[in-house]
């Protein structure tokens, strides 16, 4: 009894010493000037968080927890709003945080794969591969992935540069993956020693040095290609790209400079004129496409806000083929050329731009001989072209005569072992000659199982759907992450499928291929027109033209958003379009 009397005393001692020290602890964390000051500082997010969660546990949990409702019953409704705020925001910065989740893996025992770019291919490629089987190394220039699509958008201002790109370590930190990341562009690729040298410009070692090296296994090359110029005079000092998303935004201050420039009162009216000029060269589905951005942001929104200087604007888009938009079915191509004349964009086809200075751009035509037009901004756009590094690697695999890398159907680079090519950087060649037995097939496509003779007719016909195979995929998005994506997956069942090869027969050798080949799945085309109407070109020959199309397009592209994130702030920046229109600041 006595025994039990003292231990009720110095429990309730002890209670009573929890308690104050509770009081204390309530007092500090909600009193008015600390509860702003948590609101308000820099680090609030993080910060606060952690100071709520240490608190909680060291301060008597329950009691505390209490208390702390009771304390926010009490206080004003905005500070309720603020902290939840604060705590809410901060928990969520600390759940995102990357270094935290991601486990740098060393590999050991691991083959090390080296992806090179994070566009399209590589980022396909880094979402799918399962980096637990692998020690996984990414390096590239950016360090993020750009949803390439959307840039004209940008351009435009009818959506944010960061609403369309996605950092690349999130893209793994979701799956709970780990890989390394190095921000820098791959130089050299040494196949013979397998290594790939890097520089960076991000940061050097004491010395000043930004290089380095790093050895692979697997080498993934997805290093896309660059604007194709045909080695015209003064369109690199002069025009811009649209292939990155610095490119998006300079052109975006461009426009808005040019107007703004249009609008300074000791102009004559011919600088306004030369000004407003906004010359496209390119007919592609990149030209047109921003082609008719501009229109709509200079008829919905510039023409309200430079009321004065808007006759002057001209927008002109120079091709130097017989049509624009060549890729799309005829119907689409003149559906555009027969919009752009309608609703004013100078349409000039067959004029081959040669030269390019900072006050015109020089073009010529058989009819009119040479001109040259003043301008205020030019876009070149006129297709994509091989990167140094590619050329220089294809001069060491003996392909030194060609534009772009030469795969397998495998991807595998021919010439090299253990290196994969994907994306713009690469094409498949040799399509159909891994699938020689297709060869065997009679004229409606059933296998000839007793093949005495082949006839000479038969065997013309064979090769002649042989070549027809032998296309080259085009350089688009579609491509590069399928690409990412299959090969990805042949690298997940890499172990399995060496024991149950699932290939079809080798030509060379015996047995069979590991992995069924890369085949391409078209999922059509959207050219976006301008004035809310967009041209589709779906599989099966599907083609239609009009405003349902333009909505078709909206959720095609919401959908297939990197992540929710970006879905998101891209479904929201068009909100934002069309209840405020577009911003003009030359931001
Ligand atoms: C404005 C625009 C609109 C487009 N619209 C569409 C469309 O609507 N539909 C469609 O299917 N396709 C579209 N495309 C085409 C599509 O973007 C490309 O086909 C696709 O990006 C190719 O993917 P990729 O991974 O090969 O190259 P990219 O996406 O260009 O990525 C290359 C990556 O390599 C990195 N890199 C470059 N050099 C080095 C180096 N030396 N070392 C390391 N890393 C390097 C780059 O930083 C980048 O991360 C569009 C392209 C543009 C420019």
């Amino acid at each position: 009894m006595e025994m039990y009397s003292c231990f009720s005393i110095k429990l309730f001692k002890a209670f009573r010493k929890a308690r104050r020290h509770v009081a204390l602890v309530r007092r500090r964390v909600f009193d008015r000037k600390n509860l702003a000051l948590l609101a308000f500082l820099p680090t609030t997010t993080t910060t606060g968080a952690a100071a709520w969660i240490v608190t909680m546990s060291v301060s008597g949990g329950l009691t505390l927890a209490r208390r702390a409702v009771e304390a926010v019953r009490r206080t004003p409704r905005w500070q309720k709003r603020l902290l939840v705020l604060t705590v809410g925001a901060g928990s969520l910065t600390y759940a995102c945080q990357d270094n935290q989740v991601l486990q740098i893996n060393d590999g050991t025992g691991k083959k090390r794969v080296v992806i090179v770019g994070t566009g399209w291919a590589g980022a396909s490629f880094l979402r799918n591969i399962d980096t637990s089987l692998y020690d996984v190394h990414v390096v590239s220039p950016r360090n993020y992935f750009t949803f390439t699509p959307l840039l004209p958008s940008v351009t435009c201002g009818t959506v944010e540069a960061r609403s369309i790109v996605e950092p690349i370590r999130n893209i793994v930190r979701k799956r709970g993956g780990a890989f390394r990341f190095w921000e820098a562009e791959c130089y050299k690729i040494d196949p013979t020693n397998k290594k790939i040298h890097c520089k960076s410009d991000n940061g050097t070692n004491i010395d000043g040095n930004g290089d380095f090296v790093v050895d692979y296994d697997y080498l993934i090359v997805s290093v896309g290609a660059r604007p194709n110029t045909f080695n015209t005079p003064g369109v690199v000092e002069n025009c811009h790209f649209l292939k990155e998303v610095e490119d998006a935004q300079k052109i975006r201050k461009s426009v808005m400079k040019c107007f703004e420039r249009a609008s300074l009162p000791n102009l004559t009216e011919e600088e306004r004129k030369k000004n407003l000029h906004f010359v496209i060269i390119g007919g592609g589905p990149t030209g047109v496409e921003f082609a008719a951005e501009l229109h709509d942001f200079v008829n919905e929104d510039l023409a309200k806000l430079y009321p004065d200087v808007k006759k002057y604007v001209n927008i002109s888009v120079i091709e130097a083929g017989d049509h624009i938009l060549t890729m799309f079915d005829k119907r689409i191509t003149q559906f555009a050329e027969d919009k752009f004349k309608r609703t004013g964009i100078d349409l000039k086809t067959n004029f081959k731009v040669v030269k390019v200075t900072d006050k015109a751009i020089t073009m010529t035509n058989s009819a009119t001989g040479e001109i040259a037009v003043p301008y205020g901004m030019a876009v070149w756009s006129t297709g994509i072209g091989t990167r140094p590094i590619i050329m220089d690697f294809m001069k060491q695999v003996g392909q030194a005569n060609r534009r772009v890398l030469a795969t397998d159907e495998w991807l595998r680079v021919h010439g090299c072992d253990d290196v994969y090519a994907l994306g713009d950087c690469a094409t498949i060649t040799q399509r159909k000659v891994m699938g020689f037995h297709d060869l065997l097939k009679d004229s409606e496509g059933n296998a000839i199982k007793e093949l005495k003779e082949l006839d000479i007719e038969e065997f013309k016909k064979a090769l002649a759907r042989v070549d027809s195979q032998v296309k080259m995929l085009p350089a688009t998005a579609q491509v590069a992450s399928q690409e990412g994506a299959y090969l990805a997956n042949c690298f997940n069942r890499m172990k399995y499928c060496e024991e149950n090869p699932e290939g079809p027969l080798r030509i060379r050798g015996t047995g069979r291929h590991r992995f069924k080949p890369f085949r391409y799945r078209h999922l059509g085309q959207f050219a976006p027109l301008g004035g809310e109407q967009t041209a589709a070109q779906l599989p099966g020959d599907w083609i239609h033209v009009g405003h349902s199309t333009q909505w078709l397009w909206y959720s095609v592209y919401a959908s297939k958003q990197f992540s929710w994130r970006t879905r998101m702030l891209v479904v929201s920046d068009w909100g934002r379009r069309f209840i405020y229109g577009r911003d003009s600041s030359s931001l």
